[in-house]
């Protein structure tokens, strides 16, 4: 018996993943993927043995709910000697499966029925089907114009009494602009005086440029006691498949995020966490970062710095947008599948992350990438 009367799909318009869709033509054309955002070279072989070893160990079975004690000692360590802000291991952060999961238990955590959540736009795309999914009311603020300024009064005037949650993504995907200290007390004083949660997306907090430091909400003593930070081992150690990540928040918002994380995860990979503990006491490891992508955006611009492609260089996360308004006035969804099946290199169009599908004619690539793939794109780019 057919059961289309019993339910209602509660996300019927989700179109598929421009991840997805991108990287599957990438793969039937054969083209150079710099579209999704993952690296194609490996993570470092101490951080794989150093899992082998854990396994080797006997760690194979659950692990704490909220994530091994030491793992969590060693995240608050990181975080306090970064940005000066203490969260008690015990009850203030939950290792997840990936940034994407403690979002997801965040926004359910605290979203009901009509519930407002304002989201920044070009937004990254798994805020909105958590708020939906809620019942939440997604509303939206879209960053202006090609650099991606944010409009505070346009925000201020968005936050009304239903307004629960702000969700605030930093350095920016897919803009790879970064927040500003201004930006950061704009936003404080904004949310002065209300109720209002505020849900920072911290994945790309490793990979800053041009020595800009990054603004954590964590360094923000107002904001940091209304705010839940989430972070992601995957960009940092190159082991985006290992869906590793964590959040922190104060307990009495930990507390209702964890309800939610021990009802759909319960803990995530154990091993995983053993290796991570020891790879997190060489702060190298992640402070190695910003140098590492700042020579690969470098390679990428350089590469594509005789070409038709106007651009300013990426701030933070291993993403750069291209704009192509000399080059053609074609909308930037058919333009990434032209490039992917006519020149053999796959991008991201970003409109599929603006409000009303804005179309600034900017393409995102993606560039943790080895050397030779970066080469190889660019000498195509530059063709076009
Ligand atoms: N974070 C990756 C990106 O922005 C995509 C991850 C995914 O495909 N869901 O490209």
């Amino acid at each position: 018996m057919a059961l289309t009367n019993n339910f209602r799909s509660k996300l019927p318009d989700l179109p598929t993943s421009i991840f997805t869709i991108m990287s599957s033509l990438a793969a039937k054309h054969k083209a150079i993927n710099i579209s999704q955002g993952f690296p194609d070279f490996d993570t470092d072989p101490m951080l794989v043995d150093l899992v082998a070893e854990a396994m080797l160990k006997g760690h194979n079975q659950y692990a704490p709910m909220a994530g091994t004690y030491s793992f969590r000692e060693a995240i608050a360590q990181k975080i306090e000697s970064l940005y000066g802000a203490s969260y008690h291991p015990e009850s203030e952060i939950t290792v997840t499966s990936g940034a994407t999961e403690a979002i997801y238990s965040s926004v359910s955590a605290f979203v009901r029925e009509g519930d407002e959540v304002i989201v920044f736009k070009p937004a990254y795309d798994c805020y909105e089907p958590a708020i939906l999914a809620n019942g939440g009311v997604p509303v939206f603020v879209q960053l202006k114009n090609k650099d991606f300024q944010i409009d505070w009064a346009a925000f201020r005037s968005k936050i009304t009494p239903r307004t629960r949650m702000v969700i605030i993504n930093s350095p920016h995907n897919p803009s790879g602009t970064v927040f500003s200290k201004g930006d950061m007390h704009a936003l404080q004083n904004a949310l002065r005086d209300t109720d209002i949660i505020l849900l920072s997306d911290e994945a790309y907090e490793h990979i800053v440029f041009d020595g800009l430091e990054h603004e954590s909400v964590a360094r923000y003593h107002e904001l940091r006691a209304r705010s839940i930070i989430c972070a992601s081992f995957g960009k940092t150690f190159h082991t985006t498949g290992w869906k590793m990540g964590y959040c922190v928040a104060p307990q009495e918002l930990m507390q209702e995020i964890q309800k939610i994380h021990e009802f759909n995860v319960f803990s995530v990979s154990h091993p995983m966490q053993r290796a991570l503990t020891e790879y997190l006491k060489i702060p190298d490891k992640y402070l190695a970062l910003n140098a590492f992508f700042q020579k690969k955006r470098d390679l990428f611009l350089d590469g594509v710095k005789d070409s038709r492609f106007s651009f300013t260089p990426s701030q933070g996360t291993y993403f750069q947008l291209l704009d192509y308004s000399k080059i053609t006035d074609e909308n930037d969804v058919d333009l990434a599948k032209r490039l992917t099946i006519e020149y053999g290199v796959a991008s991201i169009p970003i409109s599929v992350f603006n409000e009303d599908q804005l179309d600034y004619k900017m393409l995102r690539f993606c560039f943790a990438k080895k050397n030779e793939t970066l080469e190889k794109a660019t000498e195509i780019l530059s063709k076009i």
